[in-house]
């Protein structure tokens, strides 16, 4: 009697096993009704055996197989144990992470297959159309060849509603989606730089991890669209990874574009279940040819896998913060790795890590140096100082001039101010009273508009205090700047321009940041100012000129991460500018002329900021000099929380390659009114790292936390 291994999503490191008659090895990787408890759960298979695992326990049968999606591959369910394994998180919890949530249903799915569309007769079909009917000339234009229900529904859902209409009468014609996608569309022809990296990537057999280290505006995207072209001639299929902003219409509509008639799935967190479960199985069967998604598709099943491109690959959203953290990066270069198929990692400012395996000789470094619109020059930086500078209203003269030339001019102006809110304080100037969270070790921001103090971590808002809570003085006033007080003030300078606010706050609305920058690029705003949602990957090409305002509090921080954000933040806010045959400028505002960072930032030299990070981080004792990991623990009180540290420290395996930290308050303590401590452990090697910590962990999960609350971080981004 056969016995199915069973992942469940529940908090325990083992498989369950159930009985099934007939069950086979095909049945691996297939969807599992089975008893829980009282509970019916959906389960994924993971093996077939023909002993149980515990002959002590009793096993009951399982409900059923579900026959209705392709089995997980090998290959998926490989890299989802890797996942387990690296990330010590529990098997099942791990495979529900990486599975569409309508899997859980215990139902049969009922998931339509996609098929390609043309007119039987394009010619006929066109000429029997009025002349007027726009809609449908377009759409028996686009049925002249093999075309998908996206391309058709891009039209308008009328024009999809016409053409099962045609292919009920015989007009269109539908059949499976060919293995091969059609020929792309012809891009702009290639400079010397992106052609050589295009026969490195495509000219590539087996793994090979290449970083595509280009300047903004350098074409990486040209890049990458050129190396999918050639996987996709193979007859082979593209994942491609963008962090969730990035993942505009726009860049799909680019994608699409280029390769017409393709099927081109996109997941991320916008897409709704069923439209992801879907684009899952699409691929899965491999009708999809290329997949473009956030960090979650790293996951998804693709048999003809031949190509993994993640672009913006330094970018913090790659990285999961609850739950199974896993680096959608590092997991991509694993599974690319597994594969044998090579990955592209593009970046202006690749993260250190990264750039460290190209400078050791691990990666193959690619790069581009030059815009790719001819003529078009990387923006010209100023750095302004501002110590014993008399500013207005927190903004240096030549900026308000600069803005000033921008308006005569009829071109647009971004200020960047990462902070969002009016002012990150309220303040008592009389005692000195600092408006605070109740629920967090911080300060509440200032919402003037709304008389509100908000949280911007725990989400925490009350009214302004009538008078001051420490001495009763009526006249409190706002300290510091954010963005919604740089409008304010921007709107005083320049009272006819319109001003148009980018940030979480402004943007809350679904679709509102997609009608924002259509908004930009109809010209219909002349002074943008945003935070850093504004400086990711778009294209504007009337922006000349980007001003930064407070960025120096980025310089001195306690992460020493920060470092390398503030300067990938300011080199794509700084991107934005000039991108076609205008030349950009940029100014920044700042205390520290003559720092380092600023200055290769003003020489557009990422490697040289990159070196010298990485030989203090060496000096130091950083990543990627060593590996870490770091359990987190929350509770209602910091002794909690730190008690339940000191005692996982005392189960700590000895090994004298790995060196084990005590436990410390966690940089904000509080958070939504929990306390917060950790515990760092590292190791110069990756190896010993992961063997510790399986160890350790199997103990730690005994351990009693009562109303502790624990979490291990590998390779954690945020310390
Ligand atoms: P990146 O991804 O590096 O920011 P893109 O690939 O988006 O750059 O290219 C920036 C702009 O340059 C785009 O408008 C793109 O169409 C254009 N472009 C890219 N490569 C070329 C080329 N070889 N010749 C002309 N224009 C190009
Ligand atoms: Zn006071
Ligand atoms: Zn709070």
């Amino acid at each position: 009697m056969p016995f199915l291994r069973v992942a469940l999503d529940v908090p325990l490191t083992r498989l369950f096993d159930y009985e099934a008659a007939a069950a086979t090895v095909a049945d691996v990787g297939k969807r599992v009704v089975v008893p829980f408890g009282s509970r019916r759960l959906v389960g994924l298979v993971m093996e077939v055996a023909e002993q149980p695992a515990d002959p002590g326990m009793t096993i009951k049968p399982a409900e059923a197989v579900r026959e209705d999606l392709p089995p997980v591959s090998p290959e998926v369910l490989g890299l989802l144990r890797f996942c387990a394994d690296y990330y010590q998180y529990p098997l099942g919890q791990v495979v529900h992470t990486a599975l569409p949530v309508r899997f859980r249903e215990p139902g049969e799915l009922q998931l339509t297959r996609p098929c390609a569309y043309e007119a039987r007769d394009a010619v006929a079909l066109q000429a029997s159309l009025p002349k007027r009917a726009a809609m449908q000339q377009r759409l028996a234009d686009l049925l002249a060849r093999p075309c998908t229900e996206v391309e058709i529904r891009a039209i308008s859902p009328a024009a999809w509603k016409l053409c099962r209409d045609w292919l009920a009468s015989g007009e269109v014609i539908s059949r499976p989606i060919p293995l091969q996608a059609p020929a792309p569309s012809h891009g702009p022809v290639l400079n010397q730089e992106q052609q050589a990296a295009v026969t490195a990537i495509a000219g590539c057999s087996g793994f090979q991890a290449f970083l595509l280290n280009g300047i903004t505006g350098s074409g990486k995207t040209e890049v990458y669209l050129h190396a999918i072209a050639a996987t996709l001639a193979a007859g082979k299929q593209a994942l491609v990874l963008v962090p969730e902003i990035n993942l505009t219409p726009q860049l799909q509509a680019r994608f699409q574009l280029r390769f017409p008639g393709a099927e081109i799935v996109s997941l991320h967190s916008g897409v709704a279940d069923g439209e992801r479960a879907r684009g899952w199985v699409q691929a899965a069967r491999g009708d999809a040819h290329i997949v473009l998604g956030t960090r979650l598709s790293v996951f998804t099943p693709l048999p003809r896998l031949g190509l993994v491109v993640v672009d913006e690959e330094h970018d913090g959203s790659f990285k999961q913060q609850d739950g199974l953290r896993y680096s959608a990066r590092d997991v991509a270069v694993y599974r690319a790795r597994q594969a044998g198929i090579p990955i592209v990692l593009g970046s202006a400012t690749p993260s250190l890590e990264t750039w460290h395996n190209a400078s050791s000789g691990r990666y193959t470094l690619l790069r581009l140096c030059e815009r790719a619109v001819a003529g078009a020059q990387p923006p010209r930086w100023t750095l302004l100082p501002t110590r014993r500078q008399p500013l207005q209203d927190g903004l240096h003269a030549r900026t308000l001039a600069a803005i000033a030339e921008r308006l005569a001019r009829g071109e647009q102006s971004l200020i960047f101010l990462n902070r969002r809110g009016y002012a990150p304080v309220m303040h008592c100037s009389e005692c000195g009273w600092l408006a605070a969270c109740n629920r967090c070790s911080a300060r509440l921001t200032v919402h003037l508009r709304e008389h509100r103090l908000r949280c911007h971590h725990c989400g925490w808002e009350e009214r302004f205090p009538p008078v001051c809570p420490g001495c009763g003085n009526s006249d409190m006033k706002p300290l510091g700047q954010g963005t919604q007080r740089l409008e304010a003030t921007l709107a005083e300078h320049f009272p006819k321009a319109r001003i148009l606010r980018i940030d979480r706050d402004s943007m809350r609305l679904k679709g509102s940041f997609e009608s924002a920058l259509e908004t930009i690029h109809a010209g219909e705003a002349d002074i943008l100012v945003g935070t850093q949602m504004l400086a990711k990957g778009h294209d504007f090409p009337a922006l000349t000129l980007v001003a930064v305002v407070g960025a120096d509090s980025g310089l001195y921080s306690a992460d020493f991460r920060a470092s390398e954000r503030l300067y990938a933040q300011l080199a794509q806010v700084a991107g934005r500018a000039g991108r076609a045959d205008k030349p950009g400028e940029v100014l920044l505002q700042t205390d520290f002329p003559e720092h380092p960072l600023y200055q290769a930032l003003q020489d557009d030299d990422y490697a040289a900021f990159a070196e010298t990070e990485l030989a203090e981080r060496r000096q130091a004792g950083f990543p990627p000099f060593l590996h870490q990991a770091i359990l987190r623990a929350e509770a209602d009180t910091l002794t909690e929380a730190i008690t339940f540290l000191r005692q996982a420290l005392a189960q700590a395996p000895d090994d004298a390659a790995v060196t084990v930290w005590d436990p410390v308050a966690a940089n904000m303590v509080r958070l939504a009114s929990r306390e917060r401590a950790q515990l760092l452990v590292q190791s110069t090697a990756r190896s010993r790292l992961s063997a510790f910590l399986a160890q350790w962990l199997a103990g730690l999960r005994q351990l009693r936390a009562g109303k502790v609350r624990w979490a291990l971080d590998v390779d954690p981004l945020d310390i």
